[in-house]
């Protein structure tokens, strides 16, 4: 681990299983329930806002009442006491990393508890239902909508990720399938600048074969322990 200075990490579904939020694919995942045509693309909201609208109230809910577990905490930790670069990059929606005190954390695929406005661009924390179509608070307008970025729309501050995978030492994925891209891609990205790869899963992902090394066990436990690890090298 020397000559370790700048790092990016991709957190997915999986860093939050044990917080009891559910993965997406997982025998249990919230994608049994509901077709992804349903609920997360922008066709399926014009089609039926009511429905999908329900579908991001309930998993508002359930994120409120969640907490950060070990893997959270000790990322935070890493954030405040990490003297170089460093990038958490996250799919999920929940706000448990910043819940658990990490500050250099970039949402990728939006945001649970926010809610943006389509007829005046505003975004607003917002932690209550929005099925009845409540006023936008800047502009009055009843067009708000989950600000989640969709299958088929364009994840958030890409730039800002492939820069920091340019100047990264090292890139840990932890606890995301490798389904999704493009966050499935930045472990090639990574490679394509010499980045060391290093993958935290629950069991071997899509992705595996690409990184340099896999470990293979639960986040709670894998990443405090590595976490101890880079600060101790
Ligand atoms: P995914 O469901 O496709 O994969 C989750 C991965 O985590 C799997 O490989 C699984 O083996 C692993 N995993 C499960 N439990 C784990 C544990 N305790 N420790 C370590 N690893 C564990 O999720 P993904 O890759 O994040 O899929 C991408 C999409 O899922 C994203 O768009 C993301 O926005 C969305 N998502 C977010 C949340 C959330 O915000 N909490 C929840 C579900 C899905």
């Amino acid at each position: 681990m020397d000559h370790i200075r700048n790092i990016v990490i991709l957190t997915g579904a999986g860093i939050s299983a044990e917080s009891g939020l559910r993965t997406f694919r997982a025998e249990d995942g919230l994608w049994e329930d509901c077709r992804v045509e349903d609920v997360a693309t922008p066709q399926a909201f014009r089609r039926d806002p009511e429905l999908v609208q329900r579908f991001y109230d309930e998993r508002r809910i359930n994120v409120m009442a969640a907490e950060p577990n070990a893997a959270h905490h000790a990322l935070a930790r890493l954030d405040a006491e990490w003297k170089g670069k460093l990038l958490i990059v996250t799919q999920n929606i929940d706000d448990l990393h910043e819940r658990a005190g990490a500050r250099r954390v970039l949402h990728m695929h939006g945001e649970a508890l926010s809610a943006w406005c389509t007829a005046c661009d505003a975004r607003h924390r917002w932690t209550g239902p929005l099925r009845d179509a409540p006023p936008c608070p800047a502009c009055g307008a009843a067009a708000l909508r989950p600000d989640i970025v969709w299958f088929g729309e364009m994840p958030y501050r890409m730039d800002e990720i492939y820069r920091a995978l340019g100047v990264a030492d090292l890139f840990v994925s932890i606890g995301t399938s490798g389904a999704v891209y493009p966050a499935a891609g930045f472990v090639q990205e990574a490679r394509s600048h010499r980045v060391r790869t290093l993958e935290l899963n629950l069991e071997r992902s899509q992705g595996s074969q690409w990184f340099d090394e896999t470990r293979l066990g639960p986040a709670s436990e894998l990443v405090p322990r590595w976490v101890e690890e880079i600060l101790a090298a």
